[in-house]
Order: structure tokens, then sequence, then C-alpha cells
């Protein structure tokens, strides 16, 4: 791929303004000696690297008019035709991929088989090779393994040279990754420096079987519209997904595919890991449980999530809360559910005092059964709740407490 920036040799005194003013440094000045560059009185000249993003900082800073960004298309169409297949970052904490992995997994075998290519997953960790035949099982083709001493504990730096590096290499046309803490952290720098964009916390992925490009599908404008975003000029196409927002499939024992063992060379990481503290501590993690009692701003006050915590205590299930409660300090953002907090599919989603706006929809609309308790006949949550309660959560939650105890 050719870097964005054109520097005319002819017209650059390396005088290393641009140096000076590029954000991403990009830019160093280097002797002309020794290289086949046109005449010139000028010792010096500036020379890009690839961490270019064409964002065009520098220009204004030559005063000899040497820096000019290369057309976007033009770049970006002159060689699309070369990145095949599909590839999933495949998550692990601790030596344990991760479930929205596997729903990844589910997910990129729809579009590969769409598109008639291959799925592959990259891991990377330390002693972790052998848990490359689960995600062939899973689904994928090949398997890129990283496994490494210094790959230990998730690390910024690392995990972007290593996805990045594998891109230039094999040049995927599609990379997804989950929307977990880890994959926020450091896809979008995968994404500036493989030159492409990347769309954040999708909510449908499709082929447009046209132009054989990713419709990436997410909210926008505050959850109002659902917008479709294309990536037509670069490759890869690269998009993050919220764990549960796709179901995971179902494993074939046995299935064979390929495991390529990568080295690839790891700069020096700017950051150590000292310690891993657990915020959940022993309590049962939202979006992994199968029930949710859930409250918003009508519980009226933090003590009342005391209620709410009795009634889940019978029923085995994780408290969560809406964004009014996360705001008023009632719960702590972790147990957020919606748009800007968690997404959770869970067998059973009981709504207590929470009215159903569309950010809160977004991210628990997809549980299997949704029981709402409301005052409100006319709260939008009963809209999309299988079991609606009109009631005051005071009496109602307590009753249904004392029913599950005393059986
Ligand atoms: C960009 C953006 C992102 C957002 N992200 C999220 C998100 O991730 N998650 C989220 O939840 N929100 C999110 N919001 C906020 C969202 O728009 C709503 O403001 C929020 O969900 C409202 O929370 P609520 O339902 O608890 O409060 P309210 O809308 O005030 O509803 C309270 C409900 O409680 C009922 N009620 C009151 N007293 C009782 C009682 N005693 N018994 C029974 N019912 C009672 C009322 O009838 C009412 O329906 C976001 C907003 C924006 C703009």
């Amino acid at each position: 791929m050719q870097e964005p920036l054109i520097i005319y040799e002819e017209k650059c005194t390396g005088c290393g303004a641009c140096v000076k003013v590029c954000p991403f440094s990009a830019l160093s000045v280097e002797p002309r000696e020794g290289r086949t560059l046109p005449e010139s009185r000028f010792r010096n000249i500036a020379v890009v690297n690839e961490a270019c993003t064409a964002c065009g900082a520098c220009l204004p800073s030559c005063k000899f008019d040497a820096l000019e960004v290369r057309d976007i298309e033009q770049k970006g169409s002159e060689d699309l035709e070369s990145f095949t297949g599909v590839w999933i970052f495949a998550e692990q904490r601790a030596g344990e991929i991760q479930d929205v992995a596997y729903e990844l997994l589910a997910e990129g075998r729809k579009l590969a088989d769409e598109l008639g290519e291959e799925l592959s997953a990259v891991l990377m960790g330390f002693n972790i090779r052998d848990k490359a035949q689960t995600l062939i099982e899973w689904g994928a083709d090949k398997v890129y393994v990283v496994d490494g001493a210094e790959l230990e504990e998730y690390e910024t730096d690392l995990y972007t040279d290593i996805l990045a590096a594998l891109i230039h290499r094999y040049k995927p046309e599609i990379v997804l990754a989950g929307a977990t803490s880890i994959g926020r952290a450091f896809i979008a720098r995968v994404a500036v420096r493989v030159k492409t964009g990347l769309t954040a916390d999708c909510t449908a992925l499709a082929i447009d079987p046209e132009k054989r490009i990713l419709l990436q599908t997410r909210p926008a404008f505050g959850g109002n519209i659902m917008a479709t975003i294309i990536t037509p000029n670069h490759r890869p196409q690269m998009a993050t997904v919220r764990h549960k927002v796709f179901k995971k499939g179902a494993p074939q024992p046995g299935r064979t595919g390929q495991i390529i063992e990568e080295h690839p060379k790891l700069s020096l990481a700017r950051t150590k890991v000292v310690e891993v503290l657990h915020e959940m501590g022993n309590q049962v993690n939202l979006a992994e449980a199968d029930i949710i009692v859930s409250g918003g701003r009508g519980l009226g006050g933090p003590e009342n999530f005391a209620m709410l915590e009795e009634l889940a205590k019978e029923l085995g299930a994780a408290v969560g809360a809406s964004r009014a409660a996360v705001d008023a300090g009632w719960m702590p953002a972790y147990h957020q559910v919606g748009q800007t907090g968690k997404t959770v599919c869970p067998k059973l989603y009981v709504a207590c005092g929470i009215s159903g706006a569309i950010q809160h929809l977004a991210g628990m609309s997809s549980s299997d059964y949704i029981v709402a308790i409301n005052k409100d006949p006319d709260a939008p949550i009963f809209d999309i709740a299988d079991f609606g309660i009109v009631g005051d959560v005071f009496e109602v939650v307590p009753m249904m407490t004392k029913v599950l105890r005393e059986g």
C-alpha cells in the first residue's frame, strides 16, 4: 500500500517543520546521501513512515509546497481486490476464550459463507496454543496464533502491533472484534495503523449482495436512528460488536482447520500490568446472567435497590440499572444496561420503575422474556414487555420476593 502522504523530493529542503507538527510521529528528517533522489542543494529530506494517517496536519507547516495528501479514493481503491477473507479477534482472558469470540465466529461464519471466503481467528496470549483447535470447532477455517510470555497479560501496544502486522501480511477483507474493554482499547489503534475505518458497537452486520461490501449497522444520534455504515474505499472493513449482540453457534467436535503460528516482531510495551483487580467481586456478572432484575428512577433512591437485591437473590439473578439510576449515583456504572452501558441477553429481564427509553431498550430488548413493573400504564417499556404489571414497585417487588421465598 502506498503511503498516503506525498513528499516532493525536488522541493523538500529537509527543514523539519513538518516533523514538529505531526501528531503521529509519522515524519522524520534523514540525509539524502546514499539515496537515488533528484539533485538538490539540501542535505536532508523529510521521510514519512507507516504511522501517517493522512490527517494533513503537516501541510500548512511546509513553506515549500513539498507535501500533498494522496487522494484517498485513489489510495484506497488501488488494491482492494487483494484483500480476502473474514477475520475475528478471539479474545481470551487468563487463557479462557471469551464468549464474544464464539459469537463473532458464528456471525463471521455467515459473512464468510456469503462471500465464499475463509473465516480466520486471531488468538494471542501465553500458553494458549491448545485453544486454537477449539476455535476451529466453533467455525474458524484458520487460526493465527501468537503465543509468548510478553502476552501473559493484555497490553495495548503489543496487541496493536501484532494485529496490525498480521493484517499487513495477510490482508483480510473484514476484521471483527468484541466491543469489550480490551477490544475498545486497541482495535481503533489497529484501524489507524492499517489506515482504514472502524464502526464501533454494531448491532447488525450483513453483506451487500451486489457490491460484496460489509454493511455495518449501529445506533446513531443518541439511538434515535439506525445508521448503516460502509467502508467502500479502504480495507479491511473493521467493526466491533458488543457481547451478546450475536448468538453463539454450536461447536462441531473434530472439525479440522489450519493453525498458523506467527512470531511478529514486538516493540517494547510502554506499560506494565502491576495487579489485576476484579471489580465485580463475587457478584453475578451482568453480561453473563440468565436472569436480571433492573431498577430505574422509579425506585426513588439508592436505599431501595436493597429491595431489588432481595428479589434477585431469590431468583439467582444479577442486578442491573438504568442510566438515570446510575447518573443519580444510586448504582455503580458497571450495573448500567443500555446503549452506553452493557448489552444483556438474559432469559428473563425484570424492569422495575424503568420507563423504556430507546437507549435502555438498545441494551436489553433481545432478552428472551421481559417483565415490566411500572405505575404508568402508558410507559413505553410495556410495548416490548411480554408480561406487564401496572403497579407500584414498592408493593409488587416485595410481594414477588415473598411468594418466591415462601414457595
Ligand atoms: C446518548 C445517550 C445514551 C444513553 N444511554 C443509556 C443507557 O445505556 N441506559 C439507559 O438506561 N439509559 C440511557 N440513556 C438515558 C435514557 O434516555 C433515559 O433517560 C433513561 O433510560 C431513563 O431511565 P429510567 O427509565 O430509570 O427513568 P425515567 O425515564 O424517569 O422513568 C422512570 C419510570 O419509573 C416509573 N415509576 C416511578 N415511580 C414508580 C413506582 N413507585 N412504581 C413503579 N413505577 C414507577 C415512571 O412511571 C417512569 O416510567 C441514554 C441517553 C442518551 C442521550
